[in-house]
């Protein structure tokens, strides 16, 4: 539901408040949005991006496979990652808001929200089709269409976590809408995610200067205080592997059928790869 999260989100044109009226989403100057049918509330002035966001084919396929349970290892490490920093610091008070920047269907924000009965959940994210799934994934999350690149319509110091699942990051916002006693959650692939898969499908991978270029960057605006890693053995089906690829950046690429004769080819009894995730927690620095 976007009214659990309205008290937290701003105006993109003039960053004001935004209330209900007359069933738009209004700021005092008069800038309205619609609230989608889905029941996501798009924030964007209008510009076009010109980002591929994911489209329905790859939502269907990332709800396919995480049905299968496969990445539940991870959503469960997560939920406990954060669970036990917030108990070892004392530091959310009463509702806190877990802001999930690239929230996709809102699977693990989701999986968050039901072990903290206290806390809201804004999922944002650029697909539509990723948002309409976000907005139904739990009752207190609020789905918002913003490319999570630029200016993020959220209220200064609003965020008690901020989770970032192989998401783009913008650290300058990030650490703005951050309450200063929260932490920032950033879930990446390790140079092990998927291995024995790349050379084989083509997979766009990890720059391998990326976790480096993320360091210094973040580093400006957030001190780690804890890194984890977490490898999941999976055993795979063709269609489960099929779907892992077709969620990912490598749909933007590549057509479903020729990723599909080549794992009936190569795997025709599946495979079992190997998903490598190194889990961060940041805490932000001082303004
Ligand atoms: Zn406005």
């Amino acid at each position: 539901m976007i009214h659990t999260v309205l008290a937290y989100l701003t105006c993109p044109m003039c960053g004001q408040a935004l209330a209900t009226d007359a069933g738009q989403i209004r700021c005092p100057d008069g800038h309205a949005y619609d609230l989608a049918r889905g029941g996501h509330l798009t924030l964007t002035t209008g510009r076009a991006t010109g980002i591929p966001g994911d489209s329905a084919d790859m939502v269907r396929s990332r709800e396919a496979f995480f049905a299968g349970g496969h990445y539940s290892a991870l959503a469960d490490q997560l939920s406990s990652v954060i669970q036990g920093t917030t108990m070892e610091t004392g530091r959310i008070g009463a509702e806190p808001v877990v802001v999930d920047i690239g929230a996709g269907p809102g699977y693990y924000l989701a999986h968050l929200l039901n072990l903290c009965p206290d806390a809201v959940g804004l999922a944002m994210d650029v697909s539509t089709y990723a948002l309409r799934r976000a907005a139904r994934a739990h009752p207190r999350i609020g789905a918002v269409g913003v490319d999570v690149r630029g200016p993020l319509p959220v209220r200064t110091g609003t965020a008690s976590v901020i989770l970032d699942v192989f998401a783009p990051r913008n650290a300058t916002e990030m650490h703005r809408i951050l309450r200063p006693d929260g932490y920032l959650v950033i879930v990446t692939p390790t140079a092990r995610h998927l291995a024995g898969l790349v050379g084989p499908l083509g997979l766009i991978t990890v720059d391998e200067r990326k976790p480096e270029r993320l360091r210094a960057k973040l580093g400006e605006s957030f001190v780690r205080r804890e890194r984890l890693t977490l490898d999941l053995d999976m055993s795979l089906t063709t269609y489960d592997l099929l779907h892992l690829v077709m969620m990912g950046p490598t749909a933007h690429h590549r057509r479903a059928a020729d990723i599909q004769a080549i794992i009936e080819e190569r795997w025709p009894n599946g495979a079992t790869p190997t998903a490598s995730f190194a889990i961060e927690v940041y805490e932000p620095r001082p303004a």
